[in-house]
């Protein structure tokens, strides 16, 4: 029979907690229970004037309110706080009755800027170190990849800038407008801080920053993200990111695993230097054209020269170039007599000039390594594309990272912690409700057979 439902509705009362109307399996109701904020409001308290003022937000309810606009994809403040007014599961969630009022979305932009990042990354780290300490997240197996996140910018809000006003305006981050010309770079007026980037060779440059995550191997849980500008080259962050994740979950780490992104002799010597195995995929050389390459000079790091293919020796000459590049220059008189000149000297040159990183050994130990490579490491390699490729398509797709919401990095670097937390609340709330379930099982089966035995 065709049922009618009658929409004119009694007059709402209640009694009990809202928590009766929101289901044991919704994200929030899961989250809850591994939620522990307690701390929360020490770590804030020296923001806050002890006795003046009008009270603030809570704290708890602040960071509340934040997590459950990225646990439900709703990162804007204002549409957070418009859907919050009707929704019972975050009104629960963040300790609000249905007739009270809940703060202005401006409060949470204000809080922002008073704690400022840090405060955020200690939010995250704490998500962290309870997933170690629920055992769901080791810290020994780790795997590291950068994306990029596009900023909150309009194409209008781009200008070319001739390099001079850019360099008088103090702007020395800016992507090139033209390589070839390096006459001009392409800049953001809005938010300085995002850069031009592009994550592949066929598509356009846009404005954008860089996500550095790093994702333990047992359950996905998110160990360590930072963000920098779109531009920045992902082994410039490595060292520092290593260091962070050891910090974080005070374990070191034994195996890391990363792209041919990070395939840099600097990379290779920081694993190196920290006795982490790589699992990297250490790019080949280019293969020769008509110029002999430099893969056929042998760099003898222990007395700091190069030999090449003739067995001639090069020497080093001039300065570090940005901290770790090294000049070697064949001598003159070597290579005008030697029968391979055409092949490796250009013709505006009197000798061979080669330039090798300091950490180039390490490169070279990456790549033999590489050819070596068995089935344990090509499914660490393999497990490294679903694992960290996984979250940020996770993080893009139900969290709102596929555009920074507000302008400026500090504001980015929130967002990325905070998304980051949201995850991990997520992994460690759902391992909490499978045991739950479980106990759940165990319980109804033990009262199924009492009720047999009984019978
Ligand atoms: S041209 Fe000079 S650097 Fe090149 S192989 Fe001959 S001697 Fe060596």
């Amino acid at each position: 029979m065709l049922g009618r439902k009658e929409r004119d509705q009694l007059e709402l009362f209640i009694t009990g907690s809202l928590r009766q109307l929101v289901p044991d399996d919704h994200i929030l109701a899961r989250v809850d229970r591994v939620l522990d904020l307690s701390w929360l409001r020490d770590e804030v308290a020296d923001l806050y004037c002890t006795d003046n003022g009008r009270p603030g937000i809570d704290p708890e309810v602040a960071v509340r309110l934040m997590l459950a606009g990225f646990l439900l994809g709703i990162i804007h403040d204002r549409r957070l706080l418009r859907e919050a007014q009707v929704n019972l599961a975050i009104r629960w969630f963040v300790g609000y009755g249905l007739h009270e009022v809940l703060p202005d979305h401006s409060s949470l932009t204000r809080i922002r800027q008073r704690w400022g990042a840090e405060r955020f990354r200690n939010i995250f780290k704490r998500t962290v170190k309870a997933c170690i300490a629920a055992k769901i997240a080791a810290g020994e197996i780790v795997h590291i990849d950068a994306s990029l996140i596009r900023a909150n910018v309009s194409w209008d809000a781009l200008a070319v800038r001739h390099i001079a006003d850019v360099e008088a305006a103090d702007l020395s981050e800016f992507e090139w407008k033209d390589r070839q010309s390096g006459k001009h770079k392409k800049i953001c007026t809005t938010d300085p801080d995002a850069t031009m980037a592009t994550s592949s060779r066929n598509r356009r440059l846009e404005p954008a920053y860089k996500q550095h995550t790093a994702v333990d191997d047992l359950a996905g849980v998110v160990l360590d993200v930072e963000v920098a500008t779109g531009e920045e080259n992902e082994g410039m962050a490595i060292e520092a990111r290593l260091d962070a994740i050891a910090a974080t979950t005070g374990v070191d780490i034994k195996t890391a695993t990363m792209d041919a992104g990070y395939a840099y002799a600097k990379v290779f010597r920081a694993l190196e230097d920290r006795k982490i195995e790589a699992i990297v995929p250490a790019k080949t050389e280019q293969l020769p054209g008509k110029v002999i390459p430099t893969r056929r000079f042998k760099l003898d790091a222990k007395h700091n020269l190069v030999r090449c293919p003739t067995g001639k020796i090069l020497r080093p000459k001039g300065k570090l170039q940005r901290g770790s590049f090294q000049h070697f220059h064949a001598s003159s008189k070597d290579c005008r007599a030697c029968p391979l000149r055409s092949r490796c000297v250009s013709l505006s040159r009197h000798a061979r000039v080669v330039v090798f990183n300091i950490n180039h050994p390490s490169l070279l130990r990456a790549r033999r390594k590489r050819l070596r490579w068995g089935k344990n490491e090509h499914n660490l390699y393999r497990r490294h594309r679903w694992r960290v490729e996984g979250i940020h398509g996770e993080a893009k797709s139900w969290h709102g990272l596929a555009r920074a919401i507000r302008r400026g990095k500090d504001n980015m670097r929130i967002q990325a912690f905070l998304t980051a937390a949201a995850i991990n609340l997520k992994r460690l709330a759902a391992v909490l409700f499978a045991i739950l379930l479980m106990l759940a099982a165990r319980v109804d089966d033990r009262l199924h057979h009492q009720r047999i035995a009984s019978a």
